[in-house]
């Protein structure tokens, strides 16, 4: 998920890498490292933090050599810390590995591996890529038949770069669904995760495609498929300038995050879908059939957007899985005298892993008998380490103070969980496969919302002047409605309100006017009807409706003043789709009043104090 760099050349190459590295900061991390092939010895140096922490414990040392990678890491399987940063290496120090991705079938190949001996280090999935190439790295096998060999044993995904002490001059990279590319210089090439890495040095690159190797050395370089047989590729050139690189070209990490939905959500799902049995895998709940059986009651418990996806997998417990289950905001659960005990599940969830209030919250339920389980994003982060078990969302970096990938994402996980505990009570395996299908259906759908983003910057215009906005939802997208306000109040200082569309007319109903945008969330769902009434009364009243529906919706599109439309999917997966257009449409009348979208005043990313 984060940055690769690989230079062989004449120069010296870890201060390049180095440099090279920190284009890709931008993409958030957590450890960095560096390996250097150095007069025949692998010199490797690694830190948790920055890439600044890394050459401050160099001091100015750079290991000297002309064949070097470097990484930033932003950890999947297993904590932030020195151990666990790339690269890595192989028993016999031969070899050192960096990769972005993940590596589903890790633990099987790994047993498998301890098994023969080899001595394992870190807790990365990535480690069994070292020992795997070792095994088949033979004396008259050359480096990228060894790697070839390897990958073909692995599921996931992964951008990898491979040195060899045997084959100094060398680098071998390969790549599936984990971007890299080759940089073409003169006499000297570079692998990297991402253009702007190189950038400095060249424009010349070749995008290497799923399944390919690429083997570089100063003398050239040649790109092969896993059978190493030879494929001719395009050289392709890079104009963008190195201003526009930073934020991967888009203009704020609020927009590049919202874009990257799609695959954060497939990212999400890798490895946890099982399509015959209608049921979800999750390795790390840690928690046996029994125990799921055992509990009569779940508690979620979050703050800000994370509350909203909690109130949506409340929906969904209910729903799928018939257990009662209760939404608390973190805050007020910490200091009531709340009612749970070994029979009570309760699920904190949390983008950073570190919200004081979400984190005092487990700990409380801890302390009365409960079992605790996470949905966090940051791997390591204090609530996965404190919790019984948990679901890591895999959403990747997410910098925008306004969460966007992390919420989609949050909900998806909810989505799994629901499916597994569902599959154990009360859902048939045709049901649970019907959930399979709308899963893995999700990240295509939320590629085809995103293709209409420039629609949903024209309803800018709706917001002209305008210093208060109510969102209306029923059913699993009340939680949208209270999301797409939310954003729009953090980014854009738009006084915004989010209700259940139908206690509109027990208050709000009195705000509007003809100057009064009302967001409609109303897919066509099992309260969709419903939620068409409710339209009639807000523009019997002359507000102004701006819907977000299902494809083919000719009913509301004679009512509303502007539509948005998303895919169909199953009720519970619709705040998957619906909340994406909130998100744009909050992020371009941020934009167009002129703030900080990045980084809204008053607000912090992790808040980490009560
Ligand atoms: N899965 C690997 C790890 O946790 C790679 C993470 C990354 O893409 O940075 O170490």
């Amino acid at each position: 998920m984060c940055g690769i760099v690989g230079y062989v050349g004449r120069r010296e190459a870890a201060a390049l890498v180095l440099e090279a590295l920190k284009r890709l900061e931008y993409r958030g991390y957590d450890s960095a490292g560096l390996a250097v092939n150095s007069g025949g010895r692998l010199l490797v140096e690694k830190t948790a933090g920055k890439i600044s922490a890394l050459e401050t414990r160099l001091d100015g040392r750079l290991p000297k050599g002309h064949v070097a990678l470097a990484h930033t890491r932003w950890a999947t399987h297993g904590v932030p810390n020195e151990i666990n940063a790339h690269p890595h290496t192989d028993c016999g120090g031969t070899i050192a590995v960096v990769h972005n991705g993940i590596i589903e079938n890790w633990a099987p190949l790994r047993a498998a591996l301890v098994k023969r001996g080899h001595k394992f280090r870190s807790e990365t999935d990535t480690e069994v890529l070292a020992h795997l190439i070792e095994e088949a790295y033979g004396p008259a096998v050359p480096l990228e038949t060894a790697v070839a060999w390897a990958l073909k044993r692995v599921e996931g995904t992964y951008g990898i770069s491979v040195l060899s002490t045997r084959e100094p001059e060398k680098i071998v990279a390969a790549r599936h669904g984990s971007p890299l590319l080759v940089g073409l210089g003169d006499g000297e090439y570079f692998i990297a995760s991402d253009a702007s890495a190189v950038l400095q040095h060249t424009r010349s690159v070749v995008y290497l495609d799923d399944d390919e190797i690429a083997v570089l050395s100063p003398d050239g370089y040649r790109v092969t498929d896993l059978e190493t047989g030879r494929i001719e590729k395009p050289v392709s050139r890079v104009d963008w300038d190195l201003s526009s690189v930073e934020k991967g070209g888009f203009r704020h990490f609020m927009l590049k995050e919202i874009m990257e939905q799609p695959e954060s959500i497939r990212n999400a799902l890798r490895g946890r879908l099982l399509e015959d049995e209608g049921n979800a895998k999750l390795g790390g709940l840690n928690l046996t059939d029994e125990e799921l059986l055992s509990f009569n009651r779940v508690v979620l418990t979050a703050c800000g957007t994370s509350w909203h996806s909690a109130l949506i997998g409340e929906y969904m417990l209910e729903e799928l899985a018939r257990i009662p289950t209760e939404v608390e905001y973190a805050s007020e659960f910490r200091y009531r005298n709340p009612i749970v005990d070994e029979h009570t599940l309760v699920i904190g969830i949390s983008q950073s892993g570190e919200t004081a209030d979400t984190l005092s919250a487990l700990r409380e339920a801890k302390r009365r008998g409960a079992r605790t389980i996470g949905i966090v994003n940051v791997v390591g982060s204090t609530i996965a380490r404190e919790v019984d078990g948990g679901i890591y969302i895999h959403a990747g970096p997410e910098i925008g103070v306004a969460s966007t990938k992390a919420f989609s994402c949050q909900v998806v996980a909810l989505g799994l969980l629901t499916l597994h505990l569902g599959r154990l009570r009360s859902l048939s395996v045709l049901q649970g496969r019907e959930v399979v299908r709308a899963l893995n259906r999700l990240p295509e759908q939320a590629l085809d919302v995103l293709a209409r983003a420039s629609e949903v910057e024209k309803l800018v215009s709706v917001f002209e002047g305008t210093s208060n906005a109510l969102y209306l939802g029923r059913g699993y997208n009340f939680p949208v409605a209270l999301e797409g306000a939310l954003k729009l109040k953090e980014i854009s200082y738009i006084h915004a309100e989010g209700y259940p569309a139908a206690e509109m007319k027990h208050g709000p109903i009195a705000l509007i006017d003809d100057s009064m945008p009302v967001v409609f969330i109303a897919p066509r769902d099992a309260v969709y009807q419903k939620i068409v009434s409710n339209i009639q009364e807000v523009k019997a009243r002359r507000g102004r409706v701006i819907a977000v529906v299902t494809e083919g919706d000719d009913q509301i599109a004679g009512l509303a003043d502007h539509l948005i439309t998303i895919p169909e999917t199953i009720d519970p997966f619709t705040p998957v789709l619906s909340v994406i257009p909130l998100q744009l449409l909050a992020y371009y009348i941020a934009v167009h009043r002129g703030k900080n979208v990045d980084q809204p005043r008053n607000l912090a990313k992790s808040v980490t104090v009560e």
